[in-house]
């Protein structure tokens, strides 16, 4: 058995540099898909900025900020350097990453259901979709996902704003705050007692089975990949802003935590597209209990293995992680595209998430809080020597994935 094998196996936190990065992926994505995405958010703004309040501030561009953390950054990189975090934990609308794939992935489907009827052209002021000929059209129609939670919040948030019959199949770890949100914003949930693997299957057989229906399917979607990527576009424009434009001898370090795969591969897609496989580098981070996507290139096996098959209990805190197999598509993508991946135990997602808030007033999930060794374990690889980067010149970017709606227990905290 590979050591690699090993240490996954036996649950100890470890980083695995890809041997097989290239910085390119299959070539199934280009730039002008990601272009296309970014059009189609933009056509959509007006309604967006119609439809939600949170929306209307930024004209219907739902966006996060990049944030400068040196309070962060004295505690994560012992030796100095620049620490950014990248706020999609409060992004709004959705209150996590989901909200870009998730809500461009039902607009999509909105657009070309509208157009197909003749409700639509391209050139229209898209707040059309919110009258009532569009939103009997929807009504007729069911969108329907499987979630450990926040995609479900980020499409049947979207879908029910629309008048389309939402419906969300959640794993037995979903949490109740998040089902009773999507109740209250008028989604059907659907309860499994099985894992997000186990929703995902059961939710696909029975949305193929109704009429007028359609399956967001997490597991291989391309217009979820791509509403991600667009992220990409924002980010560098912000980096532009800071005087941070990243390129080989400045590389931006990114990391992100994985479930199956799509926020984080779309993202990695974006930036490497855009700035060029060296100039920036990206990591995945996975509980110790549930790395499906490290597991998946590791054995080069991809979604045909699962954490159950190495004993490993797919149980951990952070939600949007636990995921036992990784996307067919996403995998396939970062095989050669994706820096590393690196394994943390659940016991430090709470303390992280606590210094975040107490060192720089952020409230995120516990899965944002898996990156935070990333820096480190990376910086005490070999890396950098390996590609003759000067680490003192890195630049690392911490993408902080959910958490805007999380009920606060933390105000109680003291630091
Ligand atoms: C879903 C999710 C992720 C990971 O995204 P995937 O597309 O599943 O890899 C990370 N953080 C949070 C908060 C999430 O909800």
């Amino acid at each position: 058995m590979s050591d690699n094998l090993q240490l996954l196996r036996s649950r100890t936190p470890f980083l695995w540099l890809n041997p097989h990065a290239t910085g390119k992926g299959t070539g199934d994505f280009t730039l002008s898909d990601m272009l296309d995405a970014e059009a189609r958010l933009a056509r959509c703004a007006p309604l967006l900025a119609q439809l939600f309040d949170e929306a209307a501030v930024t004209n219907g561009i739902i966006e996060s900020p990049l944030l400068k953390v040196p309070n962060l950054a004295r505690r994560l990189l012992p030796n100095g350097g620049t620490l950014l975090l990248k706020a999609d934990h409060d992004l709004p609308v959705a209150g996590s990453i989901k909200a870009r794939g998730g809500i461009y992935e039902v607009l999509a489907f909105a657009e070309k259901l509208a157009m197909d009827h003749g409700l639509l052209t391209l050139g229209d002021n898209y707040r059309k979709l919110a009258e009532p000929e569009a939103r009997t059209l929807f009504g007729q129609y069911t969108l329907a996902v499987a979630s450990t939670g926040n995609l479900g919040l980020s499409i049947g948030t979207m879908a029910a704003a629309l008048g389309f019959r939402a419906r969300v199949h959640m794993s037995f770890d979903a949490q109740a705050w998040k089902k009773e949100l999507l109740r209250s914003r008028g989604v059907e949930v659907v309860e499994h007692e099985g894992d997000w693997t186990e929703a995902i299957r059961v939710g696909r057989a029975e949305t193929l089975a109704m009429p007028n229906a359609h399956f967001i399917d997490d597991e291989n979607s391309r217009a979820l990949f791509l509403g991600y990527s667009v992220a990409a576009f924002r980010t560098a424009a912000q980096l532009r802003q800071n005087g941070l434009t990243p390129d080989s001898e400045h590389p931006l370090f990114v990391y992100l935590p994985c479930g199956v795969g799509g926020a984080p591969g779309g993202i990695t897609f974006g930036l490497k597209t855009i700035f060029g496989p060296k100039a920036v580098r990206c990591f995945f981070a996975e509980p110790t209990d549930a790395p499906c996507m490290t597991l998946g290139l590791v054995t080069g096996k991809f979604n045909e293995i699962s954490v159950y098959d190495i004993g490993l209990t797919n149980r951990t805190s952070a939600d949007g992680l636990a995921v036992s197999r990784p996307s067919r598509l996403v995998s396939r993508e970062m095989d050669t595209m994706l820096d590393g991946c690196f394994t943390v135990p659940d016991e430090i997602l709470v303390p992280y998430q606590q210094t975040v808030r107490g060192l720089e007033n952020q409230k995120i999930e516990h899965s944002s809080a898996a990156t935070f060794p990333g820096p480190r374990m990376v910086l005490e690889s070999t890396f950098c020597d390996d590609h003759g980067i000067n680490p003192a010149n890195v630049r690392h970017l911490l993408w902080t994935t959910g958490g805007r709606y999380l009920p606060d227990p933390l105000k109680s905290f003291v630091y």
